[in-house]
């Protein structure tokens, strides 16, 4: 346990399209504040070599340049590395190469449109992320994963300063660094997608919650409801019986990507998926009012609101 005499330091600062609060605990006011600076200064960092808008960043280069670049900084590369792993095992849900589509249908600039379906299969041509040192023409947006990977780094600068309780909310992403400091669970809100309230409580610590939902970046057109996460066999926005999905483990990418592409594929196949692969925990929130979520939840999970139904998922199907 940590003394309660640790005081508490925040600082709030924009990156990545998101508002994020970094929340510390350390004995010293002035540590505190100074660790603060550093992580900002980290994401901003990262946010010069991953955004997709401005124009000196690494990743702006690479998907405005003809050729391959000759080197690629280390968490570039470790992104990609980390990306095309879990390209294979999600079967291409989680796919980094889809930026010609998410652009092609006005998501990077809010100017929506549906595309013509020739458009969107010509386009889906170069989204084969397999291919990223072969086709020249594949274009990166780490969208889904740039902010886990952000809290994973800003965690390691809390450790080696020792920090020893904090937390980070990055938007949907929040980070736990050990527990409270008076040694109690942190208490994390997860969103009801329908009215922006509180959904399900959960208590944990030393862990990533990281939520994909399809409910704050949309637009609408004749009737049909468009979102941001895209479903890459289709170059299509997602239409899976999904509302939101959380994942929480120890890795704040791993969270982030996973939650993005457990979305795309939908609750019985993210079920399946999660059974041949039980290294995380997850809570599902269905279109008809479902919640589901992982055993391993059970007793840190509390629901808050009126589901048309509650399922603890074994780890072992039942059927
Ligand atoms: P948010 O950015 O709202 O936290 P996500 O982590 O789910 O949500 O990431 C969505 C972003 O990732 C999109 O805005 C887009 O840039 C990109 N993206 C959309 N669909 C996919 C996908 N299937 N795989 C990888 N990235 C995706
Ligand atoms: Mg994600």
């Amino acid at each position: 346990m940590i003394s309660c005499s640790q005081k508490k330091s925040s600082q709030s600062f924009t990156a990545m399209n998101t508002f994020m609060t970094v929340s510390l605990y350390s004995s010293s006011a002035k540590k505190s504040r100074e660790v603060c600076t550093l992580v900002q200064k980290r994401i901003e960092e990262l946010e010069g070599l991953l955004s997709t808008t401005l124009p000196f960043s690494e990743v702006y280069k690479i998907n405005h340049s003809e050729s391959q670049p000759s080197s690629l900084s280390p968490d570039l590369q470790s992104l990609l590395d980390f990306s095309l792993e879990l390209y294979q095992k999600t079967g291409g849900a989680f796919n980094p190469a889809l930026y010609p589509l998410i652009r092609e249908w006005g998501f990077t600039t809010g100017d929506y449109k549906v595309p013509s379906q020739e458009r969107i299969e010509k386009l889906l041509q170069h989204t084969d992320f397999s291919k990223l040192y072969e086709d020249e023409k594949i274009e990166l947006d780490f969208g889904a994963v740039r902010k886990g990977y952000a809290a994973d780094q800003a965690l390691l600068i809390l450790k080696e300063n020792g920090i020893k309780s904090a937390l980070l909310d990055f938007g949907g992403n929040i980070q736990a660094l050990g527990s409270k400091p008076d040694g109690s669970l942190w208490k994390i809100g997860i969103k009801n997608p329908w009215d922006g309230g509180v959904a399900c409580a959960l208590s944990l610590e030393s862990k990533a919650v990281v939520t994909s939902g399809g409910y704050e970046r949309y637009f609408e057109k004749d009737g049909e409801k468009y979102i941001h996460i895209f479903d890459p066999a289709t170059g299509h926005p997602s239409q899976s019986d999904l509302e939101s999905v959380t994942i929480i483990c120890e890795s704040g990418k791993y969270a982030d990507a996973l939650s993005t592409a457990l979305f795309v594929m939908g609750s019985d196949v993210a079920v399946d998926w999660w059974r041949a692969n039980p290294d995380f925990d997850f809570i599902l929130i269905t279109k008809s009012g479902s919640l589901l979520y992982s055993e391993g939840l059970e007793g840190f999970i509390e629901p808050l609101y009126q589901f048309a139904s509650v399922e603890s998922v074994k780890s072992v199907c039942q059927d």
